[in-house]
């Protein structure tokens, strides 16, 4: 076993560092699990491994295999995660006055850019001999975790709000995963499987606390550069619940720049609901941080967020920032993204969206610059939240005078050729 291209383990706070073939959550020198663990690599090793060429040709994240913290002889638990399409979108962009192109990772194989992190956790836990995988979730974890450990053949036992909309409760049930729907808060459900993770001895995918998670979403950085590496965007812009995505995405850019596969960085803008805004008030130095969640973003609705600390490095690195947009100016956002440009995505998928219009307005945006949306998930698993936004569906029976009674009565002038024949 050789995991030779990872360094050491070394904490986020007081920078005390660990063997990484220890199983290792977080640093025991501080409280509960605040000694957040990251991830040193060796980049020689890597830069001499990594010879896949950057031609925009990504069938899946295991091209940038090179730069996960797996072990040489471990094989791959995946269903070709990564690889997502990088669209231009033009009416988007004339909406919000400012060229926006979409990273869309709602087309991964769960519906959600979580895939990423998952495929290298079960890859890890497979590989260690482990065969039972749990996590907390407010849906699209537990989700992505219940396929891959299906696909990796490993038991699966999770933690999911019970107030989790309807589809991300069932999606893991269908991959054969035990669910088990916490009466509480995802705040309270992420207590309860660390406790269990104790307990137990589980392997715990929590991106937070387990330091090779937010590894595999590195990726969507890897894949951003090399998709933009002729033109690239001035900003990439993330919702954020724990923080792990945008940390990772970050991380990715900048060790694509730093070894110089890519010219520049672009700025990072994070983007939370007023109602979950843990990251942005603590990124701002607001003194009074509202630790309750309260919004209908669910795959956000995270009121202590467990990686504050790398989310608001990777804002303050990349020269970017912070701001926060209301349910309504989210709901908003994802029907204007499935109009424009046939994008449906749940509402943590269109804060991004609302989050570039509120900036273009505040002038943290210009007009002249470049921007890429990143769409962590799809909208078909949250159908009751868009259902608000929609509203509800026209019915008639099945009568051409009740089509009539919508669009008015057909002109006379219509040529036999557009009749249907019988
Ligand atoms: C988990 C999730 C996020 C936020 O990721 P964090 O690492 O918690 O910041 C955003 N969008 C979707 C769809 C998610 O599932
Ligand atoms: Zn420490």
């Amino acid at each position: 076993m050789a995991l030779d291209n990872v360094d050491t383990l070394e904490c986020t706070l007081c920078g005390e560092r660990y063997d990484p073939a220890q199983i290792i959550y977080t640093c025991p020198n501080h409280e509960g699990v605040a000694g957040i663990l990251e991830v040193k690599y060796d980049y020689d090793v890597i830069h001499d491994r990594f010879d896949a060429p950057l031609n925009g040709d990504i069938a899946s994240q295991w091209k940038y295999r090179a730069f996960l913290p797996v072990d040489t002889g471990a094989t791959p638990v995946t269903l070709d995660e990564g690889g997502t399409p990088l669209l231009d979108a033009p009416r988007l962009s004339d909406e919000l006055d400012v060229s926006v192109r979409v990273k869309n990772d709602g087309q991964n194989p769960t519906g959600c850019f979580k895939d990423r992190a998952t495929s290298v956790a079960v890859t890890k836990a497979r590989h260690a001999g482990r065969d039972v995988v749990t996590c907390a979730s407010t849906g699209n974890a537990a989700a992505s975790l219940a396929g891959y450990a299906a696909r990796g053949g490993l038991d699966c036992r999770i933690f999911v709000p019970a107030a989790a909309p309807e589809g991300k409760l069932v999606q893991p049930r269908v991959y054969g995963a035990d669910v088990l729907a916490v009466n509480g808060s995802y705040d309270e459900a992420y207590d309860l499987s660390l406790e269990v993770t104790d307990t137990y001895g589980w392997y715990n995918r929590n991106a937070a606390i387990n330091p090779f998670q937010i590894e595999g979403k590195r990726t969507v950085g890897h894949e951003l550069a090399e998709q933009t590496q002729d033109d690239i965007p001035d900003w990439v812009v993330f919702s954020m619940g724990d923080g792990c995505t945008i940390a990772g995405c970050w991380k990715g850019l900048r060790e694509f720049a730093e070894l110089g596969y890519v010219d520049e960085t672009p700025k990072m803008l994070g983007v939370q609901p007023t109602g979950a805004s843990a990251i942005h008030d603590a990124f701002h130095e607001y003194d009074d941080i509202d630790t309750v969640a309260d919004t209908l973003a669910d795959a956000v609705a995270v009121g202590r967020p467990r990686n504050t600390l790398k989310a608001c490095r990777a804002l303050e690195e990349s020269g970017g920032t912070a701001l926060t947009v209301t349910d309504d100016a989210i709901l908003e956002a994802e029907t204007l993204l499935g109009r424009t440009e046939g994008i449906y995505a749940e509402p943590a998928g269109a804060a991004p969206i609302a989050g570039i219009r509120a900036a273009r307005k505040r002038g943290i945006i210009d007009a002249d610059e470049t921007v890429v949306a990143v769409v962590t998930g799809s909208g078909l698993k949250d159908t009751a939240g868009a259902k608000q936004a929609v509203g509800p569906v026209t019915e008639i029976s099945p009568s051409i005078d009740d089509v009539a009674a919508v669009y008015g009565t057909a002109p006379d002038t219509l040529g036999d050729d557009t009749r249907p024949t019988r």
